[in-house]
């Protein structure tokens, strides 16, 4: 091992490569940690990432890819004795604003795009509720999904061409044509090879918005009626939900006069038509008072914004309940989403723990948070409602992830959600694109 820390200094020296007092804060996602890092390495080019790759491979070390480390299924997590290649410093933004695109680096916050291309007019719509922090590295290799993308669709749909260094060491810059490997590695978590760039797609920005918020006696009815209205042809740019427990801590968080004890859901309609803009929004709102909602219409932009706060809040506001959580992400048919609400509510209440669920309801996408106090509840217990929850989701005909990914966190049941000859295919794509096993070791396959 002296020899590599030897070569990493002669490579990167002070300047990229973290001193051991450093490198503990790589050891964590947003919701798991591992051992501390053989070495953290936070490259500017990808010709730096190629040398670390060689540099790996030479040594048979494992390199382990990070973004902004928000991921919540471990991905960033590293295991013993690998390196952490951080590309927080690759973050160049190119806009082309008359082709529609921007080319970025991996280490561009998401944000950072939208707010680079609004005075051209243009949006880049993944939109993860972590925007602020995370990278666009990470969200590719999530393919992360966020409130808008009910309409607009995830990450993977708005990448052009992508740019990665390969187990060997290699670069390619390929686009979405035959084979489509951009599309292999974009959700792949650092399995597949090392993103270091990607031209994505940008979009007009909407001339009009309409807001509403929908309280709901029960989730069940609430859950119905998304499923309804979207059945009826709404295609609201963002429907969001929250359950009563965190209506209820946001209240307590923010104050802002939610109704407490009700299931809220959150509606965004958006186009350049006014009036479609306005039916569409009349639509949910039909679908929501017949089934016992209480409705408010955001007047303007400034009671609209406040309506998003209380969402965007509910992460805050829940870690004042306790001081711990399980962040559970799963996606189920829409047309299953009363049942799977109300079964995750009893199972929560079965385990005599506190669960709040929130998400983007449209694409059917929960995120069944488990609160806990360590020193009042046993963790073990924790991690067992939270595979509970993820059966729930299989046996309504869902996936293990909506968009948070496998990682280490759900690496255990793949076995359960798919089959093995899947299982074998998936393998099999592992062992050519990354023969030497250096990439992300022990996420995703069990
Ligand atoms: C409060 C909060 C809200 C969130 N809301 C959402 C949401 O609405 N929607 C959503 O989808 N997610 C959400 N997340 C989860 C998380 O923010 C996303 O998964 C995000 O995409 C992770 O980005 P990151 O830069 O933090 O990646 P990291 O956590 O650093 O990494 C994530 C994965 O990507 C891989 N990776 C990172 N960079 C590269 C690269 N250059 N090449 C190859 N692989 C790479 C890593 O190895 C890892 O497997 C939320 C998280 C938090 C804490």
């Amino acid at each position: 091992m002296v020899g590599v820390r030897a070569e990493l200094k002669a490579l990167f020296g002070p300047r990229a490569l973290l001193s051991p007092a450093e490198k503990g804060v790589y050891r964590y996602d947003a919701i798991l940690v591992g051992p501390e890092p053989l070495a953290v390495v936070l490259p500017e080019t990808r010709e730096e990432v190629q040398a670390l790759v060689r540099l790996a491979r030479k040594h048979g070390l494992s390199l382990v890819a990070r973004g902004a480390g928000s991921g919540l299924s471990g991905g960033a997590v590293p295991e013993e004795g690998a390196i952490v290649v951080a590309f927080t410093r690759m973050a160049r933004l190119e806009l082309d604003p008359v082709g529609r695109t921007a080319w970025a680096e991996p280490g561009v916050t998401t944000a950072r795009i939208s707010e680079e291309a609004r005075p051209y007019g243009l949006f880049y719509p993944p939109d993860p509720a972590s925007w602020r922090t995370s990278s666009l590295g990470g969200n590719l290799g999530e393919n992360a999904g966020g409130p808008l993308c009910f309409k607009y669709g995830v990450t993977g749909d708005y990448v052009l061409e992508l740019e990665f260094v390969d187990s060997w060491g290699e670069v390619h810059r390929l686009g979405r044509q035959a084979y489509d490997l951009p599309g292999l590695l974009i959700g792949s978590e650092g399995t597949l090879g090392l993103i270091t760039g990607a031209r994505v797609r940008l979009l007009p920005l909407p001339r009009y918005r309409a807001t509403l918020m929908a309280a709901f006696p029960e989730v069940g009815a609430l859950a119905e009626a998304v499923s309804r209205a979207i059945a009826l042809g709404a295609v609201p740019a963002r429907l969001e939900f929250l359950d009563p427990v965190s209506v209820n801590a946001v209240e307590d968080y923010l104050g802002m006069g939610l109704p407490r004890g009700h299931a809220l859901l959150l509606v965004e309609t958006d186009g350049d038509d006014l009036e479609v803009v306005e039916e569409e929004l009349s639509l949910v709102e039909e679908t929501a008072k017949e089934l016992g909602a209480r409705v408010q219409r955001a007047k303007d932009e400034r009671e609209a914004e406040a309506l998003w706060r209380a969402r965007r809040s509910v992460s805050p506001a829940l870690g004042r309940i306790r001081p711990k959580r399980v962040n559970e992400d799963i996606a189920v048919p829409r047309s299953e989403l009363p049942k799977v609400v109300r079964e995750i509510a009893a199972l929560g209440e079965a385990y005599g723990l506190v669960v709040a669920q929130f998400g983007h309801i449209g694409d059917g996408n929960l995120h069944p948070n488990i609160l806990f106090d360590p020193r009042r509840e046993r963790e073990e217990r924790v991690w067992e409602l939270a595979h509970e929850i993820a059966r729930v989701a299989l046996r309504h005909g869902g996936v293990l992830s909506g968009e948070h990914g496998i990682g280490l966190m759900k690496r255990a049941f793949m076995e359960e959600a798919v089959d093995e000859g899947t299982l074998e295919a998936f393998r099999t794509v592992k062992a050519t694109l990354d023969p030497h096993g250096l990439l992300n070791p022990g996420k995703v396959l069990p």
